[in-house]
């Protein structure tokens, strides 16, 4: 870099602590509003870029920055990797010796620490307000400020006190950051936390870097092993499931498949918990198979993809889950693999469910959403940016770009299936699911069919033209559309709607997706994949000195560097410390740490090109 005049300090900051060239989207504007004392709500995606948004503030501002984080679990490692840059960070919570906590006090008291994390019950402990009287408090950073709405958060009734910050340090910037998108909850942070006065950072919540896919759901563990192996072999990524006893089996067949894979979910003791999610964390490469208890707050930044075989329960939920891949900007995948039984489950679910006919019916709303999204011919990135009150153009990198489905009018088939419905409906008090219509349509003389002498049906057996996986194709689709309803028997029995009628009288036709049949051999999209070779070998062998150095210090492999530095590094291949220095992710600490020890990797003597 060429002497020039001393950078503004926040950017002076970004580059030296940081090692970034510049600042991302509203990063700068953010930064500079809370420096000169505003208050914020930001909105960005995960990986967007929110802590800095913080953490530069804190570090330009006299005093300590606080930061209310709800997630103790992972507060050792935001402190570490601030560490690592040289930033005096330190935390407080329950899981912590008095005297580990007397001396986080002292130094805060004596102006030694820059930012101090705290779980948010920490306010109620008496003397915490106390003690924070007697320091000087650079900003309030309040983080995954969303757990103040009323959509059933565990910290729902610790977060609600916080408008209290305001009352008692007035003067002091407030800074309330999520990733949560909707205009209602937007609006309770606003009203929850007395941020009227606040200004409000709103970035795009596209995630172009993940690759969207949804695909109709056959031998679903088959098709998972499959997406990993060819894609995504050894790298980390989150598999999330419906239930406890799926979690598990799902683990237990990775595994048996040589995938190294996790369980997480609620039954699990917490030891168990803690120990699978600190593995998954610090390790490459581990698969953690989960239900949605697992997630939150997790920010390693490099899970390069997260599986659904289950259908998520709304659009909002699906997007949360799958944006926890790729929050280091690499290529990552987002796959979903769902099937008719998915349908007729989470409908019953919500019939069988508690709460209201209002509660149901806005349950029911978001799984049509869900559904649309998963039945839609068009880019899945316009639809989820839509769906979130954002306009986009097709993307290029979702499986309906990637792949146009075609439509076909399936309005005949419809008919078919849905005078067959009429019959057995006729026949009161008995339930018949998917598969007996199916087998009648097929014209399957099984026991049942003969049982319920079906085979007397006038629809037994015009169905041949679609086969069995067709045809679930098709009472999927309608389900997702509404031609075709679940009953609350508890069954899954089949039931006509009110927009049936106008199917069967042929006053409306139906268009269908086609199944695209399964890619024959999909590319491999690890972090490394598109890298020349001689410069893979090298991100691989930076790859294992990171690990090696993780290992040692007891610390996460990303806190050491980001995937994203490395591969800055096998690409430009530094021959001294000042080219080093130029690599993104780079700051002043990281050189003095890892300096020599990286240009020894990059030098090492296997790895130059051609050999
Ligand atoms: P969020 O909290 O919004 O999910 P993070 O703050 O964890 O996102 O940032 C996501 C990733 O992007 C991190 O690896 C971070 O180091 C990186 N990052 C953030 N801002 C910049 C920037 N200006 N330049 C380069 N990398 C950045
Ligand atoms: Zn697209």
């Amino acid at each position: 870099m060429t002497p020039t005049a001393p950078a503004a300090p926040a950017l002076d900051v970004l580059r030296r602590v940081f090692g970034y060239d510049g600042f991302r989207g509203d990063q700068e504007r953010i930064v500079e509003h809370v420096v000169a004392g505003g208050d914020a709500l930001v909105l960005m995606p995960t990986g967007g870029g929110k802590s800095l948004c913080y953490q530069i503030p804190a570090l330009v501002r006299p005093g300590t920055g606080v930061v209310i984080s709800p997630l103790i679990a992972l507060m050792q490692d935001q402190v570490d990797a601030l560490s690592g840059v040289g930033v005096r960070a330190a935390f407080l919570n329950s899981t912590q010796t008095p005297a580990e906590r007397s001396e986080v006090e002292r130094a805060l008291l004596a102006g030694e620490l820059d930012l101090l994390y705290l779980a948010p019950e920490r306010l109620n402990v008496s003397g915490t307000l106390a003690l924070l009287d007697r320091a000087q408090i650079a900003l309030f950073a309040i983080d995954e400020a969303h757990c103040v709405s009323q959509w059933g958060h565990d910290f729902r009734p610790d977060y609600l006190q916080l408008s209290m910050l305001h009352e008692r340090w007035s003067g002091v910037p407030r800074i309330a950051l999520t990733a949560t998108a909707t205009v209602a909850t937007r609006g309770e942070i606003v009203q929850r936390l007395d941020l009227g006065g606040a200004r409000q950072f709103v970035a795009s919540f596209d995630r172009p870097n993940i690759q969207y896919r949804i695909e109709p759901k056959n031998q679903a563990l088959g098709q998972l092993v499959s997406l990993i192996r060819a894609e995504h072999p050894g790298e980390a990524g989150i598999v999330y499931c419906l239930s406890r006893a799926s979690v598990e089996k799902t683990a237990d067949a990775l595994v048996a498949q040589g995938i190294e894979a996790l369980p997480y979910h609620a039954g699990l003791s917490a030891d168990v918990r803690r120990r699978n999610q600190a593995r998954f964390l610090r390790e490459d490469g581990v698969v953690m198979v989960a239900t949605i208890a697992f997630g939150m707050g997790i920010d390693k930044p490099d899970v390069r993809f997260v599986a659904h075989l289950d259908l998520p329960k709304s659009v909002e939920g699906y997007y949360q889950e799958t944006g926890r891949a790729g929050r280091d900007g690499l290529p990552s995948t987002a796959w979903l693999a769902y099937g008719l039984q998915d349908v007729v489950q989470q409908r019953r679910m919500i019939e069988d469910g508690e709460g209201d006919p209002a509660h149901k019916r806005r349950q029911s709303q978001h799984l049509d959403a869900m559904l649309a999204l998963c039945e839609t011919v068009q880019c899945r990135r316009v639809q989820l940016l839509n769906y979130f009150g954002e306009a986009a153009q097709p993307c290029g990198n979702c499986d309906t770009c990637l792949a146009p489905p075609e439509s076909w009018d399936g309005t005949v088939p419809a008919q078919k299936l849905l005078s067959t419905v009429v019959r057995l409906q006729r026949e009161r008090g008995q339930r018949y699911g998917a598969g007996h219509l199916i087998d009648i349509l097929l014209g399957r003389e099984n026991d049942r069919v003969r049982q319920f002498r079906h085979d007397e049906l006038s629809t037994f057996g015009i169905g041949g033209e679609l086969s069995e996986q067709e045809w679930r194709g098709v009472v999927r689709q309608l389900l997702a559309q509404g031609l075709l309803a679940v009953n609350s028997d508890g069954y899954g029995t089949l039931v006509l709607t009110y927009a049936s009628a106008e199917v069967l009288s042929g006053a409306r036709t139906v268009s269908l997706r086609r199944e695209a049949p399964r890619p024959t051999r999909a590319a491999k999209r690890t972090a490394g994949a598109e890298l020349p070779e001689a410069d893979r070998l090298l991100f691989e062998a930076l790859r294992e000195w990171r690990a090696g150095v993780a290992r040692e210090q007891g610390v996460p492999a990303y806190i050491v560097f980001g995937d994203a530095t490395l591969r800055g590094i096998a690409l430009t291949r530094p021959g001294s410390l000042d080219e080093l220095a130029t690599i993104s992710g780079v700051g002043e600490k990281k050189l003095e740490a890892y300096g020599a020890a990286v240009l020894e990797v990059v030098g090492g003597p296997d790895l130059r090109a051609g050999q």
